[in-house]
């Protein structure tokens, strides 16, 4: 048997940590066992996928080293590798599991599915569909086709019994039926969901293991169940241990830095982030901290995969990154490294202009740039004093903004200017007296500079995501509770009900 494994990311966001750190683990599998690694885009997701986050999947992974045997961008005999192009397929499959009885169309509404999921969380079920759809008379259905209602494709989940199956790194896992949800396969404009389309293409590109991150663990039994009606062999299953931040939970973007363009961006090396990423999987059996893809691959068992998430600790990473510059930059070629990076011509004739006219020597260059090229600012309590606004009122600031920015996709300067004046108009406080100064000292760790909005296109999205929550964070955070509150009145666009709140 060939070993063939695969990452499936869904082109929906920037480019996690997670994605490079499974891909990672896939490689290095598959190049131990001496067989494939695939590349497969699902973008199922149709209102959420992105042509550019599918092209940024392979610019971060090509800056990681990273790289694939099959994929939309490379080919290989099992194509195409992005799902939007298999449409037909699922649909072949699907029609297979309504003609043998094994699903139903469903056409239930979305009303009628937010009544059945309000009363399932009052009696505390743990369903969210209460199968209603199941039992339909072939004239019934006939008869709502012929009336043009719309319908889902459903997987009749056994009523009882359980779920078992075997995790090469988690051991047996077993999940009640009778709390699994009757599955929507494929959905009312046709496209598949996420299960049916994965289920499909693994077997259909002969997967042999699925090595992915423990929040699919859930979603496993219904993968399961899928290959069982459908005849199939399963893949052996592998869920590793996930990426923890400081709070030891999951690590996200509304509170880490979380896209691989970010370590990129702040000056870390590749190969240090490569490493740094597979220790937080996977221990050498002699301890080694510091080694090379090859040597990993060599030594790999996955029985030294941990079982545990790991917490994603730069300050770890710091040290990793250090001891790879010492180590594999002799200093002759530092200058030539740092250059690369960002002392280079492109990024200085973006900034040229910036500084042109605000110079009184070429001493003051690096006063005005240094933010541009550090990655700790020098934030302190006087930076962020704005009269009359508390610092709770300030962290909220920083966090609509965030959602703003995210909900106008547009996070360059322009983006970042109309969303200043609107969180401004939204919070009733002056634009250029409040929030100005409260971005200044957010992206530049100052009170003035350089032209803010030019600034944050020089510095890119993600460097301004992540002061924009450090900012938050130092002036003191938020509460779930305020953020969920927060959330609200942000999308009925009144800060009204929380104002009490942020004094
Ligand atoms: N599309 C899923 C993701 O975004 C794939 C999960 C899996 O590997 O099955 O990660």
């Amino acid at each position: 048997m060939t070993v063939r494994v695969r990452i499936a990311p869904s082109p929906t966001g920037d480019p996690h940590v997670g994605t490079a750190y499974m891909a990672l683990f896939n490689l290095i599998f598959a190049r131990h066992f001496g067989g494939k690694f695939i590349l497969r885009i699902e973008d199922t997701d149709r209102t959420r996928s992105r042509p550019e986050y599918e092209e940024n999947i392979y610019k971060a992974l090509a800056w990681t080293g990273i790289t694939w045997d099959e994929g939309p961008d490379v080919g290989g005999p099992y194509g195409p590798y992005r799902q939007s192009e298999r449409t037909a397929i699922y649909q072949k499959y699907c029609q297979e599991l309504l003609d043998a009885g094994k699903a139903y169309k469903c056409f239930a509404t979305p009303q009628e599915l937010q009544e059945m999921r309000e009363i399932g969380a009052k009696t505390g079920s743990k369903l969210g569909y209460d199968r209603r759809y199941r039992n339909l008379s072939a004239e019934e259905i006939a008869e709502r086709e012929a009336r043009g209602e719309s319908y889902t494709i459903r997987l009749k989940v056994p009523l009882s019994g359980d779920c078992v199956f075997e995790d090469a790194i988690k051991g047996r896992i077993s999940f009640p039926y009778a709390d699994i949800d009757d599955q929507v396969l494929q959905k009312s404009d046709g496209f598949p969901t996420y299960h049916l389309a994965n289920v499909v293409d693994d077997h259909l590109m002969g997967i042999t293991h699925v090595i992915r991150g423990d929040e699919w663990i859930s979603s496993t039994p219904k993968h399961v169940l899928l290959y069982e009606v459908f005849g199939w062999t399963p893949p052996v299953f592998m869920h590793m241990p996930l990426l923890l931040g400081r709070d030891g939970k999951k690590l996200s973007k509304r509170k880490n830095p979380t896209s691989i363009f970010y370590y990129r961006d702040s000056g870390y090396l590749p190969e240090a982030f490569v490493n740094f990423l597979t220790l937080m999987g996977y221990s050498m059996s002699d301890g080694r901290e510091i080694y090379t893809l090859d040597e990993i691959i060599k030594e790999f068992d996955p029985k030294r995969i941990g079982v545990s998430g790991a917490v994603f600790d730069i300050t770890k990473l710091d040290w990793i990154n250090q001891q790879y510059v010492i180590q594999h930059i002799p200093q002759d070629k530092l200058w030539e490294r740092l250059k690369a990076w960002s002392f280079n011509n492109d990024f200085m004739n973006r900034l040229m202009p910036l500084a042109h006219s605000r110079m009184k020597n070429f001493g003051d260059f690096m006063e005005l740039a240094d933010f541009l090229f550090i990655n700790h600012l020098p934030y302190a309590e006087p930076l962020f004093e704005v009269p009359g606004v508390t610092k709770t009122k300030i962290a909220a600031i920083y966090q609509t903004i965030i959602w703003e920015l995210d909900r106008s996709e547009n996070w360059g300067g322009s983006g970042m200017n109309e969303a200043s004046r609107k969180i401004a108009e939204l919070f009733g406080v002056n634009h250029k007296k409040v929030v100005m100064p409260l971005l200044f000292a957010c992206i530049m760790g100052k009170r003035h500079g350089l032209p803010l909005f030019d600034s944050v296109d020089l510095l890119g999205k993600d460097r301004v995501r992540v002061r924009l929550l450090q900012s938050m964070e130092f002036n003191g955070g938020l509460s779930s509770k305020k953020v969920d509150a927060l959330k609200k009145a942000y999308e009925n666009g009144s800060m009204a009900a929380v104002e009490h709140d942020l004094v």
